[in-house]
């Protein structure tokens, strides 16, 4: 992202492009409410949605018949003046409006991103928030929206400041027996009864993260691996199922056939399948059997990152030969073709007819409802592998100063802990991860 330039005032649509029923444009900087002025509008009643005749500036030609809502600062999203345009969803309205906008003095085009970012550098949301805020609006499935909503309310950054607090009265216990060594205690004393509690917060941030990954996994989609023998109707199931009603997008093809991925939409949990290479219950050892033994390599490989294993067999043979039988311990098990074994009891499905999968979907939706459950009714704090890695970084920096008997090492470890948390909210060395983040939004958020 360029250089910040705090004084520009930006504008940008607020809405996707498109026709629709009503569109937003959004200004927000010092020159907000000229911009208002400049354009028809009454910058007097703040908060309010006023009827206004909307017209160019430069010809005063007519723009809309819109609704023009007034945020002055600092009671605003961005902390700035804000001015909100709800027009008339036209291209030509939307276009008139923002070219009108383009020739006003000291405006241009807001950057991806730079609303939030001006938000966040004036304080209004934290880095967890932030991030909240992109996962709502990138959210595909209605669990996944209701755990980015519970994130924006400011969860995690209570929690982290919550934890922040206690450490912070721990390095200052640290800092007094620096610069106080032994007063009126005996040698050591002070140090030795900081053990405990520096434990005790190791062991609040471990119960942290401790959660099974479940706000990750809701957050990037619960992940299928579909495994089998070849000619068991993997891709046919795949393809099935990507027909279906719950089907986000029908097909991401990768680069090779063993990263084809289908991601749906299971009662409001978003689950992604993937395709592999074939599996057979062959002899690894065989040397004639080099290439399947690479596909199953692969196959393996990549069923092993998956959340749940799916092991599709052909319903008239579902025998667990080999390499099979290992992994239908911890798979879920399909036998496909049932249109051909009318006997197969058990998951039978048919990726030809669609018997069954109706079945197959439910089953695979009470599985990631129970892996992904809200625990209490609270929602995970933990939804990126960022808030992971610090508070993990965290609590190795405080069971290090557990077992340390230095004042000033422990006063560095409480430190790192801090600095570490801190990360979370972004109160510092987050510059790098502040641009990806960012990026990550669309121009007008
Ligand atoms: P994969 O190698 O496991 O991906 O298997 P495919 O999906 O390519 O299917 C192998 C063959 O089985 C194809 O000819 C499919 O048309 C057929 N097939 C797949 N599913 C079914 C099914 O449910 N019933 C029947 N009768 N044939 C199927």
């Amino acid at each position: 992202m360029p250089p910040e330039t705090p004084n520009d005032t930006i504008y940008a649509p607020a809405t996707a492009t498109g026709v629709a029923g009503v569109a937003v444009v959004r200004v927000s900087g010092p020159r907000a409410g000229a911009a208002l002025t400049a354009l028809g509008g009454n910058p007097a009643r703040p908060r309010l949605a006023v009827r206004t005749r909307l017209s160019d500036p430069a010809d005063k030609a007519a723009l809309d018949d819109a609704l023009v809502l007034w945020f002055p600062g600092p009671a605003s999203f961005t902390g700035e003046d804000v001015a909100e345009f709800h027009l008339h969803g036209s291209r030509a309205v939307m276009a008139g409006v923002l070219a009108a906008l383009s020739r006003l003095p000291g405006l241009r085009l807001a950057r991806p991103g730079e609303f939030a970012r001006r938000a966040y550098d004036a304080g209004k949301l934290d880095l967890a928030e932030v991030e909240a805020l992109a996962d709502l609006i990138a959210a595909e499935t209605r669990e996944q929206a209701r755990q980015a909503l519970a994130q924006l309310g400011g969860a995690l950054g209570a929690q982290v400041e919550a934890l922040r607090d206690t450490a912070i009265k721990l390095l200052a216990q640290a800092e007094a027996e620096i610069d106080f060594p032994d007063e009126g205690d005996v040698a050591g004393g002070a140090i030795a009864a900081m053990k405990a509690p520096i434990g005790v917060l190791a062991a609040r941030i471990g119960a942290l993260l401790d959660d099974g990954r479940r706000g990750e996994i809701l957050r990037d989609g619960f992940s299928v691996a579909i495994l089998g023998p070849p000619n068991a109707g993997k891709s046919s199931l795949l393809n099935r199922l990507a027909r279906r009603e719950a089907a986000i997008v029908s097909e991401i093809a990768g680069t090779t056939r063993d990263t084809i991925e289908v991601r749906l939409d299971l009662k409001g949990l978003p689950v992604v399948l993937w395709d592999t290479a074939g599996l057979r219950g062959i002899d690894e050892t065989d040397p004639h059997h080099a290439i399947e033994r690479e596909g199953m390599r692969r196959a393996r490989e990549r069923a092993d990152q998956a959340d749940l294993k799916l092991l599709v067999l052909d319903a008239r043979d579902p025998s667990l030969t080999g390499e099979l039988a290992a992994l239908a311990r911890d798979a879920l098990v399909v036998l496909n073709k049932a249109d051909l074994a009318p006997a197969a009891t058990g998951l039978a499905v048919s990726a030809l007819t669609g018997t069954g999968i109706e079945a197959l979907e439910r089953e695979l939706a009470a599985i990631v409802a129970d892996r992904l459950a809200w625990r209490d009714g609270a929602a995970p704090l933990v939804t990126r592998a960022r808030h992971r890695e610090a508070l993990e970084d965290a609590r190795a920096a405080l069971l290090r100063a557990r077992d340390l008997d230095v004042a000033e090492l422990i006063g560095e470890e409480l430190r790192a802990c801090l600095a570490a948390l801190g990360r979370i909210v972004g109160r510092a060395g987050v510059e790098d991860v502040l641009d990806v983040l960012f990026g990550e939004f669309c121009i007008g958020k």
